[in-house]
C-alpha cells in the first residue's frame, strides 16, 4: 500500500504504520479512510466529475502526471481511491483499480492484458457472463480460450500452449462449490509464463486471499458480498503494481469506472465483511449440514461437509467455506421448482451474497445460456437448487426449506 490517504487531520505516518501491523479485521474498518475538511468520521462522498487547479501551470503538471493530485473522476477519486487502498491491504495486493461491475473488473483484465493471439485456460465452471466474454466477444478479437475441469490439474498443463498469457479460476465454483488448489494452478501458470487470474467473489479475502497462494490477480463481484445488502453494482481487480498499471490505463480510457456513491457503499460493506461472513458461513454449514440429513435430499454440495472432496482443500484455503450451498432434491425440474415456490422467507432471485437468503434453480436461470450437453458436463441437473444463506435466523431458514421439502 503506497498512501493510506494522508488528510491533514487524519492520517499520521505513525497511523499509517500502526495500521499496516493490523488485524484484516481492523484493516476492512480502518484502512483506507477518507475525511474531508470538515474531519468526517464516517467517510467523506467526493460527488464531483472533475476537480479545480489552482493555477494553469497546476493543471499542466497534473495532466502531465508531475503532481499528484485529482483530475477528473473517470481516472482518480478520493473516495473510490479509499476503497481501493482498503481492498488491496485486505487482498494483501500492491494494488486496485475499482470497475462499475465484476464483469467490467473482468472484462478489463481481458482487454488491458491480452492482444489478438494470445490463449487463456479457463475452468469450465465459472460465472456465466464470464464464460460469454471468452466464448462470444474476446473469440471475434483473436483471443481463444480453453475450458477445463477445474479440479483436474493434468488438463490445466495440457490445455497450455506458447501463447497462453492467463489462467482463470474461480473458488469455491459455482454452484457445486468444487475447490481449487490455487498453489498447484499458480505453479502451472508460472511455469508456462502465464499469470494467474482469482475470481475471489465467493469467498472475499475475510475467507480466502489467493494471492498468499500464488495468483497474480484477484477480481470482485462487490457487488456481492462486499456490499453485502445488495445496494449497488461494483467490481475491483487487485494484483502488482506492474499489471494494475495497464488495468488502470485501460479503466481511464475506456471509462468502466466506479462511481463515488458506490465506493463508498463498499467502503460501508468492508467494515463490517468480517463479522457477516463468519455469520455466513456459520449459516451455512449448519443448513447442510441440516439438509444432508434430509430424506428428500439426494446430494448437499458445501465444502465444509466431510464427504465434500474438497472439504481438506478448502479448510487449509479457506478461513470458512462460505455463504453459497447448493442441492440436489429427489425430484425432477417441476419437484425443484415447487420447493422453491413453497418458500416464504427466502427470496427467488439470482443475486448472492446478501443479507437476505436467496433461492434459484440454475439449470433455467443463472445457467440457462449453457447447453444442454455443457450443464451434464458441469453437473448443473435440472433438480439442483441454490441457496445463498443470508443473515435471518437460521431456526427460520430452516422453516423455511421444510415447506420446500413439504411441496415435493
Ligand atoms: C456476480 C458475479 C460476477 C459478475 O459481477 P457483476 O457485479 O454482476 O458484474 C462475476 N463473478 C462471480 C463469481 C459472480 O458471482
Amino acid at each position: 500500500m503506497t498512501s493510506l490517504n494522508k488528510q491533514k487531520n487524519m492520517v499520521s505516518d505513525e497511523r499509517i504504520a500502526a495500521l499496516l501491523a493490523a488485524d484484516q479485521q481492523t484493516q476492512a474498518i480502518r484502512a483506507g479512510h477518507v475525511s474531508g475538511p470538515e474531519g468526517e468520521h464516517s467517510a467523506a462522498i467526493y460527488a464531483t466529475s472533475s476537480f479545480v487547479f489552482e493555477t494553469a501551470q497546476d493543471a499542466a503538471a497534473r495532466f502531465a502526471g508531475d503532481q499528484v493530485g485529482n483530475v477528473y473522476s473517470r481516472y482518480t477519486n478520493p473516495t473510490v481511491r479509499a476503497f481501493e487502498e482498503r481492498i488491496a491491504l485486505l487482498e494483501g495486493a500492491e494494488k486496485a483499480v475499482a470497475t462499475a461491475s465484476g464483469m467490467a473488473a473482468i472484462t478489463s483484465v481481458f482487454l488491458a492484458l491480452l492482444k489478438a493471439g494470445d490463449h487463456i485456460v479457463c475452468s469450465r465452471s465459472i460465472f456465466g457472463a464470464t464464460t460469454a466474454v471468452l466464448d462470444r466477444y474476446l473469440s471475434k478479437y483473436g483471443i481463444q480460450a480453453t475450458f477445463v475441469e477445474a479440479t483436474n490439474y493434468k488438463e490445466w498443463q495440457a490445455a497450455a500452449n506458447n501463447n497462453t498469457r492467463l489462467f482463470f479460476l474461480e473458488t469455491p465454483s459455482n454452484p457445486l462449490a468444487d475447490i481449487v488448489d490455487i498453489a498447484k494452478v499458480a505453479d502451472i501458470a508460472h511455469k508456462n509464463k502465464a499469470l494467474l487470474v482469482v475470481d475471489n467473489c465467493f469467498c472475499t479475502p475475510a475467507v480466502q486471499q489467493p494471492i498468499k497462494f500464488g495468483a497474480d490477480i484477484v477480481v470482485h463481484s462487490a457487488t456481492k458480498y462486499i456490499d453485502g445488502q445488495g445496494r449497488a453494482l461494483g467490481g475491483v481487480v487487485c494484483g502488482a503494481k506492474e499489471q494494475l498499471g495497464d488495468i488502470l490505463r485501460f479503466v481511464r480510457a475506456t471509462g468502466p469506472s466506479m462511481s463515488p456513491f458506490n465506493a463508498w457503499i463498499f467502503l460501508k460493506g468492508l467494515e463490517t465483511l468480517q463479522l457477516r461472513m463468519q455469520a455466513h458461513c456459520a449459516s451455512a454449514l449448519a443448513l447442510a449440514q441440516w439438509l444432508d440429513k434430509q430424506e428428500a435430499v439426494e446430494k448437499v454440495f458445501y465444502a465444509g461437509l466431510e464427504h465434500h472432496p474438497g472439504h481438506d482443500l478448502a479448510s487449509k484455503q479457506q478461513k470458512g467455506f462460505g455463504g453459497v450451498l447448493s442441492f440436489r432434491i429427489k425430484g425432477d425440474k417441476e419437484a425443484a421448482w415447487r420447493f422453491i415456490d413453497a418458500t416464504r422467507v427466502i427470496s427467488i432471485t439470482a443475486n448472492l451474497g446478501d443479507a437476505k437468503s436467496t433461492i434459484i434453480h440454475p439449470a433455467t436461470t443463472t445457467h440457462a445460456s449453457l447447453s444442454v450437453e455443457q450443464r451434464q458436463q458441469s453437473g448443473i441437473s435440472d433438480n439442483l437448487i441454490r441457496v445463498s444463506v443470508g443473515l435471518e435466523s437460521l431456526e427460520d431458514l430452516k422453516v423455511d426449506l421444510q415447506r420446500g421439502i413439504a411441496a415435493l
